[in-house]
């Protein structure tokens, strides 16, 4: 026991240092973006470079922030709340981006769903994330279901696309860090899932059939109290 405590310590102090890494880089980070469009805004020729710029920066941004929520010990501040909000909350954050790709999102919610001990910004990010795959999964648009139900005394939350699904050998490798079959993917977002989900005392699993479609699904504690 006392090997493994001085092991998490370990690995906490260098979570920190991880963190505090990651933290330092996106200052300097933005500033070299806002120069960047600032030139881009001067310069008549070479378009093409600077997108190619700030899409390359804005994707470093992207693995920094991701990576952040992996590596630090979050103070978290735990509510009661009501998952039905948050799903909400979601579905309008990512109304643009559904239609944009011809993805519909449909919920399908039981009655009698409590709220729940969570930190509201963690569990949506945790769902942006799925419902990002989700969409990216389906190419060519299709139907997204979120469906909430109790079970037992917890609350099981599920996101069923109909895309591309993974293959079976490849979905050992899914939540593993920088795994990802995208061009623009950081391979962290299933990651942070991971970690938030447990952070909650639940649980996530990922089914898929290949070309069929993947659901994710979240089991959430319903608290006592
Ligand atoms: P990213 O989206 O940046 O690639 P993620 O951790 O979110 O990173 O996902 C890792 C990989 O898991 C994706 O690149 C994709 O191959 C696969 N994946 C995740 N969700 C789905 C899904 N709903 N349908 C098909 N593949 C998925
Ligand atoms: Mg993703």
């Amino acid at each position: 026991t006392e090997e493994l405590l001085l092991k998490s310590e370990k690995l906490s102090i260098v979570g920190q240092l991880a963190a505090g890494v990651a933290h330092e880089i996106r200052n300097p980070l933005t500033s070299l973006r806002g120069f960047v469009q600032l030139l881009q805004s001067k310069v008549d020729n070479y378009q093409y470079y600077f997108q190619i710029m700030l899409s390359e920066l804005d994707r470093i941004n992207d693995i920094v922030s991701e990576f952040m929520v992996i590596a630090k010990p979050q103070a978290v501040n735990y509510e009661m709340k009501d998952i039905r909000k948050i799903v909400d909350d979601v579905m309008s954050l990512l109304d643009t981006q559904a239609i944009l790709n011809n993805v519909q999102i449909h919920t399908e919610i039981a009655a009698g769903i409590p709220a729940i001990k969570c930190e509201e910004n963690q569990l949506k990010q945790v769902f942006i994330n799925i419902l990002k795959n989700a969409i990216e999964a389906m190419p060519d648009g299709g139907n997204i279901v979120i469906a909430l139900e109790t079970d037992d005394n917890k609350i099981r939350i599920r996101f069923i696309d109909e895309g591309c699904g993974i293959s079976e050998e490849r979905i050992v490798l899914l939540g593993e860090p920088f795994y990802t079959t995208k061009e623009k993917g950081t391979g962290l977002g299933l990651m942070v899932c991971h970690k938030i989900i447990e952070a909650h005392r639940g649980h996530l699993e990922i089914k898929s059939v290949i070309d069929k479609g993947t659901t994710v699904e979240i089991l959430l504690p319903i608290s006592a109290s």
